[in-house]
């Protein structure tokens, strides 16, 4: 699957981002094709990647827009999604995200706490609009993910507690320039047990119920994405099982008569695209290990320091007996690691290193710590 051969990349210096656009309109399509069987609507979370060749695929292939940041919003709609397919989510808005939003009239603002929903109230009131709202519902629904990307909990700080609703449509009653269209849920990342969704979608039906109740009818539910990837087999298993994902929700989730449902899909769409590619620098021997030292680190690629993560590692040029080596970057920090004890054809300086499922939460993280180059992108 992986269009990446010698041509691809000779010449090109190292380290740097290898996308494959066609695996990527592959996985958008079957995306696509499943989620249209519902009638569901697709949005791409722009922070999981949002290279401008990527995001214009994306927007061409109908999805729309999931942003975390005013910038985000502004890189949207550059790339030409329309404002009525962007929501806004993120805890922290501040108040010149929130008036670009507004006045740009995005679709939603997903709303975290009840202090924002005053805040947003009296900006639009400023700028003579209703803002159209979500709220985002902590459902303390366990994505059995990273601690790091668990967001579903009530210890996380993300969404408001159910236990706070009653008072939240009270205050809402008083917002005038606030329209509640919707309820939101987004419990974590990297979920590959699809029980999970199954326990939120019941959730989401006993929220819903409760809203009912207190004669609230909702025109749109959304229940975020982190649907997880295939980290161990990338080859294997390049796009996710979308149909087992939208089929999990359509079954569980209790969808009132004209009501839409919305997701918000960031790693399953992009992630198994890309590929940092590196060169060996040195091989170091140790009594109890041996170091490959790569030409990319923590500032091209964080997830295993920051999350613990796990991407394959392939040597691209040698075929020879395997060894065991610590795979590391050149960033001096001891936690700069890719992975432990990683079996690899015998590796040598120069050889050319695929880390693989680097599509997603990896450019996006980059920095220039130890003021180092920006690693740029390839697209094939
Ligand atoms: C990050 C994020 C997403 C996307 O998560 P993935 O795990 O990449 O699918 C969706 N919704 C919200 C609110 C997010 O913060």
């Amino acid at each position: 699957m992986l269009n990446l051969t010698q041509q691809n990349w000779n010449g090109q210096n190292t380290p740097f981002y290898f996308y494959d656009l066609n695996l990527l309109q592959q996985t958008l399509q079957a995306a696509r094709t499943e989620a249209n069987r519902y009638g569901y609507h697709v949005h791409y979370a722009l922070k999981a990647n949002s290279n401008e060749p990527i995001l214009k695929l994306i927007q061409q292939a109908g999805f729309g827009a999931d942003c975390v940041s005013g910038n985000e919003i502004k890189q949207a709609l550059a790339t030409g999604f329309r404002a009525d397919q962007i929501v806004f989510a993120g805890v922290g808005k501040s108040d010149a995200e929130i008036n670009f939003a507004l006045e740009h009239d995005i679709f939603c603002f997903n709303c975290e706490s009840m202090q924002e929903l005053e805040i947003i109230s009296e900006l639009a009131q400023q700028q003579n609009k209703i803002a159209r709202i979500a709220l985002r519902i902590n459902p303390n629904v366990n994505a059995n993910t990273h601690k790091y990307i668990t967001t579903g909990l009530e210890e996380n700080k993300f969404g408001i507690n159910t236990w706070e609703l009653a008072d939240v449509l009270a205050l809402l009653r008083r917002l005038p320039n606030l329209e509640l269209i919707g309820i939101h849920f987004h419990i974590g990342s990297q979920i590959t047990d699809l029980v999970v969704f199954e326990k939120l979608s019941l959730r989401v039906n006993e929220i819903q119920q409760w809203f009912r109740e207190q004669a609230f009818n909702l025109k749109h539910l959304n229940v975020g994405g982190g649907l997880g990837v295939d980290y161990h087999a990338p080859e294997e298993n390049p796009i996710p099982d979308f149909a087992a994902y939208f089929a999990i929700f359509n079954e569980h989730l209790a969808v009132q008569p004209g009501q839409v449902v919305h997701f918000e899909l960031g790693r399953a769409l992009v992630a198994q695209c890309g590929t940092l590619l590196s060169k060996v620098l040195y091989i170091k021997k140790g009594q109890k290990k041996n170091f490959a030292i790569l030409d990319a680190g923590m500032t091209e690629l964080i997830r295993p320091m920051l999350y613990q993560a796990y991407h394959k590692i392939d040597n691209l040029t040698s075929n020879l007996p395997e060894q065991v080596y610590d795979v590391v970057g050149p960033i001096c920090e001891s936690s700069d690691c890719f992975a432990q004890n990683v079996a690899l054809p015998e590796t040598k300086r120069h050889d050319l290193i695929a880390i693989r499922t680097a599509g997603a939460y990896a450019e996006v993280m980059a920095s220039n710590y130890n003021l180092r180059e920006k690693a740029p992108a390839i697209y094939k």
